[in-house]
This record gives structure tokens, C-alpha cells and sequence, in this order.
């Protein structure tokens, strides 16, 4: 059986920190991990500057709730579930996907969560496990599943390449210099099709 295992940010919808930076007006926000390697130093410096500026769970949802999935996507999401089986691999949060999820019709999206306390302050986060895409594409793996990955990422890349097909999707000129054994694509329609030729 088949399972489509799709990243989430740059390929369904707009990178989280980026439009969140824009729609919350907190420029500094836009930093990411190609300025920070070091993920859990960035993501301890994020949660300082929420807490700074007051935001806590409710307020950033209510923030990412202005932001919209990348043109097409739904309709392409849509179409690929009606085909056969999706699953959103991110290493984003549950809490901050959630209104994303809610434009995209609820897909299953496997990530990471938030630690919130009851007044709404975020305390802290817990990673799934290392390497999440690689490692959750490799147990589906193990019972039964054929995989086909799609993503953008650095962090993409393990799943893609594990897969019994694999695409980059609206990837960088490097990435896509860098793995030109890898099929490549800009719209979704294309992306829909040689997915269509995997399964
Ligand atoms: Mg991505």
C-alpha cells in the first residue's frame, strides 16, 4: 500500500516563521536555520521573543490563522486524497498547524508540540524523535508501506531519497544543483502527476 508522505512549509503552505514574522510585525522572527544551525538555540530564542512581546498560544494562533496555503495547494491535497493516502511529515508544531490544517481540510500532518502552560505561555516544545521525516518515512516502511515524499528542504532530502519515489517542490537553485537526479517541480499540477506515475 502506498503513502504519500508531503513536507509542509514552502510546499503547502508559506514558511510559519517568515509569514508569522510578517503578520505578527516582529522582523526579528524572520531569523531561521540558515542563520541558527543549532535548532533548539533558535527555537529557545523564538520562544524568548514571543514571551517578550506577550504572545502566548492563543495570540500566535489567532496571528497564523491570517495566513493562507500556497495557491493550488488544497485543491491539489484534495485531489491526491481522493487518490490514495497523505500524510503531512513537518517539523513544525501540532498547536501552530492547526489553523493551517483547518484551511487545508484537516490532512493527518505528523510534527512536533508545544509544551503550553494554562495561562497560554509556551514553556517549552518536545521533539518527536531525530531526524523525523527520515526516521517516520523508514517505520511506515517497516510495516508494509510504499512510500512517495515530497519537499523542499535540506530536511527533506532523507525521505525523499528513501522513498520508492521522491520529488523536490519549489526547492532552491542549489538544492535542485546539488540532486539532479532528483525530478524537480514548480506546479502542483505537475507535482500531482508524477505522483499519479509512482503510485
Ligand atoms: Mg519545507
Amino acid at each position: 500500500m502506498n503513502v504519500v508522505c508531503l513536507d509542509m512549509e514552502g510546499v503547502l503552505v508559506p514558511e510559519i516563521w517568515i509569514a508569522f514574522a510578517q503578520a505578527s510585525g516582529i522582523p526579528e522572527l524572520k531569523r531561521t536555520t540558515r542563520d541558527e544551525p543549532d535548532y533548539d538555540k533558535l527555537m529557545t530564542w523564538r520562544l524568548g521573543i514571543l514571551k517578550e512581546h506577550g504572545l502566548g498560544l492563543k495570540e500566535i494562533q489567532t496571528t497564523i490563522a491570517t495566513i493562507d496555503p500556497l495557491p493550488g495547494a488544497k485543491e491539489f491535497l484534495d485531489k491526491l486524497r481522493s487518490e490514495t493516502q497523505v500524510i503531512i511529515l513537518s517539523d513544525t508544531f501540532e498547536q501552530f498547524a492547526k489553523p493551517l490544517m483547518e484551511k487545508l481540510g484537516w490532512p493527518t500532518i505528523f510534527c512536533n508540540t508545544l509544551e503550553v502552560a494554562e495561562n497560554g505561555e509556551i514553556t517549552g516544545y518536545k521533539m518527536r524523535c531525530e531526524k523525523s521525516k527520515l526516521t517516520t518515512v523508514k517505520a511506515l516502511q517497516s510495516c508494509g508501506f510504499d512510500t512517495i515524499a515530497a519537499g523542499d528542504s535540506f530536511n527533506d532530502l532523507g525521505m525523499i531519497q528513501a522513498s520508492k519515489a521522491g520529488f523536490l517542490f519549489k526547492s532552491t537553485e542549489a538544492i535542485k544543483a546539488a540532486h539532479p537526479e532528483l525530478p524537480a517541480f514548480e506546479e502542483f499540477d505537475d507535482l500531482l502527476h508524477a505522483i499519479e506515475e509512482a503510485l
